[in-house]
């Protein structure tokens, strides 16, 4: 057992008038060439104001289209002359190349969510392309997260219902972990359970009448950078991914058009409270006050798919010991999906 030395962000602000104000907040850390990636609305929408705010560094601003393939995003990585710190400003997919370039040429890398679609923004591991396979790659916990209200706040609702998705899996992840240390030599961390797990019940003790009032909006991006940096404590994903996590990764296989990370998780960790018996009701009510099961409902998802999904799922991940892992809470989901008078009404 290594003695812990957890890496934790030098750069925290959740505010206002954030995204735009770089030259103040990067000014302590002497950088002086900042590469900086955005996808093509944060290029359309943001950037003059962004070259604006960096004057007094020397900027390079790169837009990646289609960027998640492994290989090409170490292509790039490798052209990039000497950058100080690697930036991204945009949605999850670009946050996880700069997170990935950073920690493949060893600098610091500054997360600039538009949305708080999921954890991605504050995690310690991306999701990108291997061999044209979704794969969880490690990378290093941002230096850096810098998330603007103003900026966050328009992001769309399906987006906002993703992070809150994404979040409440923490519940179902963290007894799923406490499964697994009971029936294999599995150590959970405690400490990176604690901080994920007052993560998520700091956040629903958070009213949720408004998704865009920004003291739920301030709840939910911290709420979500608490889970991603719990990862960094405990050296695995586990303390935010459980069985619900491979309910959605299997259903990135099964669907012809996948779903928001979140949203898929978030119904993953609605049929996975119910089968662990531990806080269904709390993830009902959250799920029917924020309007994500209204929008679950507009998806069109069916049960059999769903069905598929549950019995694949150990095969995501063979090195886990989910309660998904066993067969009984494998059919016990299943009988839920078809079961559920609520999913009855949301799913086809
Ligand atoms: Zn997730």
């Amino acid at each position: 057992m290594q003695p812990t030395n957890i890496p934790i962000p030098s750069i925290l602000e959740i505010g206002y008038e954030l995204a735009f104000d770089l030259d103040r907040i990067l000014a302590p850390y002497s950088f002086k060439k900042v590469v900086m990636y955005v996808d093509d609305y944060t290029n359309e929408h943001y950037r003059n104001k962004i070259k604006h705010s960096l004057q007094k560094i020397d900027l390079d601003l790169r837009r990646l289209s289609r960027p998640n393939n492994v290989l090409d995003l170490t292509n790039e990585a490798f052209q990039l002359n000497s950058p100080d710190v690697i930036i991204a400003m945009g949605g999850g997919a670009i946050i996880d190349c700069g997170k990935y370039m950073a920690s493949i040429r060893k600098v610091p890398f500054v997360s600039i969510p538009t949305s708080p679609s999921n954890d991605g923004f504050s995690s310690s591991t991306c999701s990108l392309l291997v061999n044209g396979r979704k794969t969880t790659v490690p990378a290093h916990i941002p230096f850096g997260i810098i998330a603007d209200l103003n900026i966050i706040k328009t992001a769309p609702t399906p987006f906002i219902l993703s992070g809150i998705g994404d979040l409440m899996s923490n519940i179902t992840a963290l007894y799923d972990w406490e499964f697994e240390s009971l029936t294999r030599n599995e150590q959970v961390n405690s400490f990176a359970a604690m901080i994920s797990k007052k993560a998520v019940n700091s956040f629903v003790r958070t009213p949720m009448n408004d998704l865009k009032n920004p003291v739920f909006l301030k709840e939910l991006i911290s709420s979500l950078t608490m889970g991603g940096v719990s990862t960094a404590i405990s050296g695995n994903t586990s303390p935010i991914s459980g069985s619900e996590h491979l309910i959605s990764h299997a259903l990135d296989k099964i669907l012809e058009k996948p779903k928001m990370h979140g949203i898929q998780v978030g119904l993953g960790a609605y049929i996975m409270a119910h089968v662990q018996n531990h806080r269904g009701e709390r993830m009902r009510k959250v799920f029917s006050r924020t309007g994500f099961f209204d929008y679950v409902k507009s998806l069109r998802i069916s049960k059999d798919q769903l069905s598929e999904a549950i019995h694949l799922s150990p095969e995501i991940k063979p090195d886990r010991h989910t309660f998904l892992h066993d067969e009984q809470y494998r059919e016990k989901a299943s009988t839920f999906v078809k079961e559920d008078v609520l999913l009855n009404e949301i799913l086809i």
